[in-house]
């Protein structure tokens, strides 16, 4: 969507952009000060104090009048770059395209056009109205910053929703996790009672044969030994016991098999 845009330059780069001519001519790098007009060169403080001694009349402005100081190399060469050529300067204006070209492309692009002139010739019939251009760019760069601040506060409100919906993401496995633990505690412990209640029936089951046969075995022993001695009364006993018992056991096989 959005692509940086390359910039130019910041008014405050600008002063560093003069250096002192004077300085210059024996290879030294010093920030001008002062713009002479009259010799059309830059100084630095301390080459301005020997100007002003030699020439008191000549027409001087500081960085105050920055207005009156010429157009900085570096912001002709932006301006005469053809962004097409980067190592050739626009010389041509070609009238059908609109458009400013360097020989490169006047000879590529611009041979079938009827009016190609030299900007040197175009400017003479048609003087630029820098101020109105000025105003322009500056509705521009409002109407982007304008832009530019909406997507921001978007981008922001993008990232506060996405907080908010991951929030209740969460907030809704919390509660199933939350969910899920109940369940299993529950199931488990409806697990752990039928279990305790299955194996309490199987014990009763358990003990009551052990009984049972504990109570057959003792009987059974009673018979064998009387089988052989007639003890009437013992006898009888035993033996209405032992139906008894049979009957009891046979009644309690009958329910449980
Ligand atoms: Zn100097
Ligand atoms: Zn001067
Ligand atoms: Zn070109
Ligand atoms: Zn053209």
């Amino acid at each position: 969507m959005a692509t940086p845009l390359g910039s130019v330059h910041k008014s405050s780069d600008l002063v560093k952009d003069f250096c002192c001519g004077a300085c210059k001519s024996r290879s030294i790098e010093e920030i001008a000060e002062i713009y002479c007009e009259t010799c059309l060169k830059c100084f630095c403080g301390k080459c301005i104090y020997l100007h002003g001694q030699l020439y008191a009349d000549h027409i001087t402005y500081g960085t105050e009048d920055m207005n009156k100081w010429p157009v900085t190399k570096k912001m002709e060469d932006f301006l005469f770059k053809c962004e097409n050529h980067k190592d050739k300067k626009l010389k041509m204006f070609c009238k059908d395209h609109s458009q400013p070209c360097c020989t490169n492309c006047a000879f590529l692009n611009h041979r079938l056009c009827k009016e190609v002139s030299l900007i040197s010739e175009s400017v003479k019939t048609n003087p630029s109205d820098l101020h109105e251009l000025s105003n322009k760019i500056e509705t521009i760069l409002k109407e982007l910053k304008n832009l530019q601040n909406t997507r921001q506060s978007s981008f922001q409100s993008v990232e506060g929703s996405y907080s908010k919906r991951l929030q209740e993401v969460r907030d809704v496995r919390q509660k199933l996790n939350s969910a899920l633990d109940e369940l299993e505690k529950a199931t488990l412990k409806e697990l752990d009672d039928l279990r305790t209640s299955l194996q309490a029936a199987l014990k009763t089951d358990v003990d009551n044969c052990n009984k049972l046969m504990d109570d057959l075995e003792l009987l059974s022993e009673a018979v064998k030994e009387l089988a052989d001695k007639s003890i009437g009364e013992m006898a009888f006993i035993a033996s209405r016991k032992c139906l008894d018992k049979i009957q009891e056991s046979q009644v309690y096989l009958k329910k449980l098999l």
